[in-house]
């Protein structure tokens, strides 16, 4: 076979056709769902402003510039969206969105970039599907977002996941916990390990869902964030706890469940799917009642999620849950002839008009060719044109699956097929 001069970077894959059908139905899933939820989409640049991804970190530190996607052009920074947070943010704050009244319940799909090492369900081009409500600080909210996010996996038949649940805390809250934090892994800040060290500073909490192994004697022994959350806080986390249950959405609490950045606040959770191995994250989210007013908002408290659709796909393969349909044709124009392959041509636009999906070859090939590519393609009928049939006036209607024949003319042949347009 020969090969392509090129190939797609590392960590980037193509949708085939094949696949794409998925992606659709997916697709097509998410979008009737967030309608039942009144959620509406929105769709932001691929770009970005560098600044607006590392805000609050200051410089292009070492895990933001490893793992963002950035250039410059000019006078501008761009990069690639690695999220759609802070983007979705930057959009309400810029658009003035919260002059349409009420909160505002946003949803996305679309591709993220991350220059992470790739393995299985870790991509550099991946895609999430997500929401953002913007304007509320009530349980109602978090209780909302989580529902949707479940909502998705159990419409396709993935139910065995476990909800992560955890309050981070209102600042006060974290600024109290943090101190606590410190002072109990500061004697053994030596053996901690390198990244742990360098969070411990700037963001002690990140320490609490380190991989590392010399970390976990620490991190066991530490006190929990929730024995320090003010009442507030403590009674956001109750209510969402409590609207759950009533939901009857079962979930663990984790008391290690932490978000990275200062902006986050309260509800922070995770959707884990043992189908998964290693990237066993299908989703996350939290609130983050911080980041607007961070991007030049009005404070304006939010929640929201991501979810990876790469591995919602992985999980629906290994469970045998079916997405998309086969490719198929409604109709096949079957030509002998130039007379007929003329016809043929006149004819398409009508069926299409009609609603109806029609082909024919365009490969100059044989009727019997013809017929097997019609089944290829997995046409439900074929339409049959030669001389005497063009001198007729009459055309042979196939029915692919039946095997049965028909000779009508084409007014006929189109109202025979109506019941086909009915999607
Ligand atoms: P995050 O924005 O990091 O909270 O990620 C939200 C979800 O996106 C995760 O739970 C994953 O399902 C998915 N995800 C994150 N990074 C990647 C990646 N590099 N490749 C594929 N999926 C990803």
């Amino acid at each position: 076979m020969a090969q392509s001069k090129y190939t797609t970077h590392l960590g980037m894959v193509d949708i085939l056709p094949d696949e794409v059908r998925k992606w659709q139905a997916l697709e097509n899933l998410i979008r009737i769902e967030a309608e039942k939820f009144n959620f509406e989409e929105i769709r932001t640049p691929i770009m970005e402003q560098t600044e607006l991804i590392v805000r609050g970190l200051g410089q292009l530190t070492d895990i933001v510039s490893k793992e963002i996607f950035a250039f410059s052009r000019g006078e501008d920074n761009y990069v690639l969206r690695p999220e759609l947070t802070a983007p979705v943010v930057r959009s309400y704050v810029e658009n003035h969105l919260d002059q349409r009244g009420g909160s505002q319940k946003l949803f996305y799909i679309g591709p993220m970039f991350r220059a992470e090492r790739p393995q299985k369900g870790r991509q550099r081009q991946f895609h999430q599907f997500g929401v953002e409500v913007l304007g509320s600080d009530d349980a109602v909210a978090d209780v909302e977002v989580i529902s949707f996010m479940i909502h998705i996996y159990q419409k396709l038949g993935i139910t065995n996941t476990t909800l992560k649940l955890n309050s981070v805390g209102d600042p006060e809250s974290r600024e109290k916990y943090k101190a606590v934090l410190k002072s109990h892994l500061k004697p053994n800040f030596d053996k901690l390990s390198e990244i742990s060290q360098k969070r411990f500073e700037k963001n002690p909490l990140r320490i609490l869902d380190s991989k590392e192994e010399e970390d976990r004697p620490f991190i066991e022994t530490a006190p929990l964030i929730t024995e320090y959350l003010n009442e507030e806080s403590r009674t956001h986390y109750s209510k969402v706890k409590e609207y759950l249950t009533d939901l009857g959405i079962q979930f663990e609490e984790d008391p290690y469940l932490v978000r990275g950045m200062d902006y986050y606040t309260k509800t922070a959770f995770e959707l884990i799917s043992p189908d998964l191995g290693a990237q066993d994250a299908l989703a996350g989210g939290g609130r983050y009642d911080l980041l607007v007013e961070e991007i030049g908002g009005q404070p304006t408290p939010a929640v929201g999620f991501a979810a990876g659709m790469e591995r919602l796909i992985i999980a629906c393969e290994e469970l045998g849950i079916p997405l998309g349909t086969e490719k198929s044709v409604d109709v096949y124009i079957v030509t002998l002839g130039d007379a007929a392959r003329k016809w043929g041509v006149s004819k398409l636009p009508e069926l299409r008009m009609a609603g109806l999906s029609a082909t024919m070859d365009y490969m100059g090939r044989s009727m019997k060719a013809q017929m097997k590519d019609a089944n290829r393609e997995n046409a439900s009928f074929t339409i049959i044109v030669g001389d005497n049939e063009l001198n007729e006036e009459k055309f042979t209607l196939r029915n692919m699956k039946a095997s049965e024949e028909s000779s009508l003319p084409f007014d006929e042949i189109l109202a025979n097929l109506e019941y086909l347009y009915v999607d």
